[in-house]
């Protein structure tokens, strides 16, 4: 299956992705993922990247479009894939589509997890991710093992400021994507609210 996951900054794109991908057995592409591991690299391209994640604002399209084209173009993701965090502006959905074409691809669908503004930046906040096996955790509400605390990292751009940004740019630019998708008819909607199990059996659903 090919699969786009579209939704807000702390929407559980992440986690629920990991659960997905190992359900279907295909390779998850997150590209917020591929440019926090060029930061630590230190590429070219993470310094570049870098400045915008800060920020919260996202990196221009033909630095993000590059990447892509050639991640898809690599053989592990022949048979399928689910791509999380892009694409996120339609000039970026309309390189897809154009990508998907040479590759004479298709996506099966778009799900789109809804989670309203007011949860987002208190979900934010308390993330925190464990680099050993890439599992999310969140403060309060799924606390992780005590043993582990000091080994888990806090992202630079998991702050209020950088989240309000985050926001203003999927609203502003990330959000056109849904009539895109639409127009397709290629667009789920999942309830992005209540148990990460709940959401995962939606996700599964709403797929199928
Ligand atoms: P994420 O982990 O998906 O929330 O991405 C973290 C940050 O990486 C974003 O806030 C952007 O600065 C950058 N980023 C990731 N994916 C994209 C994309 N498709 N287009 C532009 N910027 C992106």
């Amino acid at each position: 299956m090919r699969l786009i996951f579209i939704g807000p900054p702390g929407a559980g794109k992440g986690t629920q992705c990991g659960r997905i991908t190992k359900k279907l057995n295909i390779p998850h592409i997150s590209t917020g993922d591929m440019f926090r591991a060029a930061v630590e690299q230190g590429t070219p391209m993470g310094v570049e990247a870098q400045r915008y994640m800060t920020a919260g604002e996202l990196v221009p399209d033909e630095v993000v479009i590059g990447l892509v084209r050639e991640r898809l173009s690599k053989s592990d993701v022949a048979e399928g894939f689910l791509l999380d965090g892009f694409p996120r502006t339609v000039p970026q959905a309309e390189a897809l589509q154009e990508t998907l074409k040479e590759l004479e691809q298709s996506l099966d669908a778009v799900a789109l997890l809804e989670v309203p503004d007011d949860l987002i930046v208190e979900r934010i906040v308390g993330r925190r991710t464990d680099p050993e096996t890439g599992r999310i955790y969140h403060v309060t509400f799924d606390p992780p093992p005590i043993q582990i605390i000091p080994r888990l990292r806090h992202r630079s751009d998991d702050t209020e400021e950088a989240v309000r940004a985050r926001l203003e740019a999927y609203h502003g630019q990330t959000a056109p994507l849904i009539p895109f998708y639409e127009e397709l008819g290629l667009l789920r909607r999942v309830d992005g609210v209540g148990e990460v199990d709940e959401i995962t059996e939606r996700l599964m659903g709403a797929l199928r």
